[in-house]
């Protein structure tokens, strides 16, 4: 056995935290390896911080969740939410397993179709969605969901200048029990504007209503509020079906699941509350089913999911670039990794591994990034074995957002790696250089040069 390294006793003065009912410690195994490939080549071949991420549980948490809904209900449909991570080998992992693609803004959408993604099978939502990516959205047949009335008059100029009838659905908001709502986005259902709306669309004539949409918020605990959404969207579906002898072809729940991810201030681990695919698909799916829909009018139902299936799959990896104590003696140490990579640690208590073998002592450590911000916190206070300058360390379940709302600021954007099923890492998004950044600057003629 390996002689134990001697470390220093400390004397400390108690501080009450945040109580924790397993005590003080929180890891036992350092996470040395992701996927079989260690984690000290990746950062020596890659450089540190890196993003990893593991097309092996991309693809397991994509099936978890299709077998979720495809053993309740006879038609269903993913959409890929591009912002949750637009980086095209990840969206590919999806397309390849059947995913479509569902997108926000005309970026989105041509990113979409350059990843080879036809244009039918493109969904195209959010609010702001300018006349020329209407109209490419128009061109490739994509399905346009309306978010207000401004775009819905819009799309019936345009469809009748292109001689059209695009493919639509309005994205409606509801109340579903849990607060506050989300009715900046869409039409109300409670107070008739999605009804107006839809009456709007169906007596032009112009627009060819094909579905109705929600996205009722994102990372929903509740399991319920999705029952209801179904249910409301259903009693729409029915009311069309009733008024225009019009068939509604799908009904479209967005996205907002949780990941296995720990909210700030909660008591237990996110891994243990949060509900599962089969939780959502379960009250989802009974209440489509429960609805007055005949049995050959039945819904196709298409799920935007976007955390819950990357989220597991990243991971951060970072060095320790120093140890110091807070004037009350509390430890810091200082890491590689900023808020500006890491916008997730705003809203979760990220699990923070060592990546290499480490003594008994665990110690109550604020965890710094390197940007000289005061909000530069990665977390607040965990339970830490002591990391020495140099040590490497792993952020857990990091795929969701923070690939697409990063920050170039201080420091460059990191490279990003996918591990593939056979446990080879690939490149996905080379590391940025000051050329990345001032290759999209221009100085003008008078301010390019000086004399101090
Ligand atoms: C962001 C978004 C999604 C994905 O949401 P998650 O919470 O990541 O599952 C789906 N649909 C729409 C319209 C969105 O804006």
């Amino acid at each position: 056995m390996e002689k134990f390294r001697y470390e220093r006793p400390v004397v400390r003065k108690l501080e009450s935290e945040m109580p924790n009912k397993f005590g003080m410690r929180t890891e036992y195994r350092p996470t040395t390896h992701i996927e079989g490939v260690a984690v000290k080549d990746l950062l020596a071949t890659y450089g540190s911080p890196l993003f990893v991420i593991s097309e092996k549980t991309l693809r397991n948490q994509f099936r978890k969740a299709r077998k979720a809904f495809t053993t309740r209900y006879p038609r269903v449909q993913f959409a890929w939410s591009y912002k949750t991570n637009y980086m095209s080998a990840v969206c590919n992992v999806f397309h390849q397993e059947g995913s479509w693609a569902e997108v926000v803004s005309g970026f989105e959408f041509q990113k979409a179709l350059g990843n080879g993604v036809q244009g039918s099978k493109i969904i195209f939502n959010g609010p702001d969605k300018t006349e020329p990516d209407l109209e490419m959205a128009i061109q490739h047949n994509a399905l346009i969901h309306i978010d207000h009335l401004d775009e819905l008059y819009t799309l019936t100029d345009l469809a009748e200048r292109l001689k059209t009838r695009p493919r639509v659905a309005i994205r409606v908001n509801m109340d579903t029990g849990v607060y506050p709502i989300w009715d900046r986005f869409g039409f109300n259902y409670e107070n008739g504007q999605a009804w107006d709306a839809l009456n709007k669309i169906m007596h032009s004539g112009k627009l060819e209503l094909v579905g109705l949409h929600c996205h009722i918020g994102t990372f929903m605990i509740s399991t319920q509020a999705y029952a209801i959404a179904a249910g409301k969207l259903a009693e729409l579906a029915i009311g069309v079906r009733r008024k225009f002898n019009h068939t509604v072809k799908y009904i479209d729940l967005g996205g907002g699941f949780t990941s296995k991810n720990t909210l700030k201030g909660a008591y237990l681990p996110g891994s243990d509350t949060n509900p599962t695919f089969d939780d959502y698909a379960e009250a989802i799916s009974t209440a489509l089913l429960n609805a007055d829909f005949g049995s050959d009018q039945l819904p196709t139902l298409i799920l935007e999911t976007g955390r819950a299936l990357v989220d597991e799959a990243g991971y951060l990896l970072g060095t320790v670039i120093s140890n110091k104590r807070s004037s009350k003696g509390k430890r810091i140490t200082i890491v590689d990794i900023g808020v500006n990579l890491m916008f997730t640690s705003f809203w979760y208590d990220h699990r923070v591994t060592p990546a290499q073998e480490f003594t008994q002592y665990s110690e109550d450590t604020t965890l710094n990034g390197p940007l000289c911000m005061n909000i530069d916190v990665i977390r607040e206070s965990v339970s830490l074995p002591l990391l020495n300058k140099g040590d490497h360390i792993v952020v857990h379940t990091v795929g969701a957002y923070n690939m697409t709302q990063w920050m170039q600021f201080i420091t460059l954007r990191p490279a990003v790696v996918i591990i593939d099923m056979e446990g080879k890492p690939h490149i996905i998004r080379e590391v940025e250089t000051l050329g990345t950044v001032n290759g999209q600057e221009r100085v003008p003629q008078h301010l390019a040069s000086f004399e101090l």
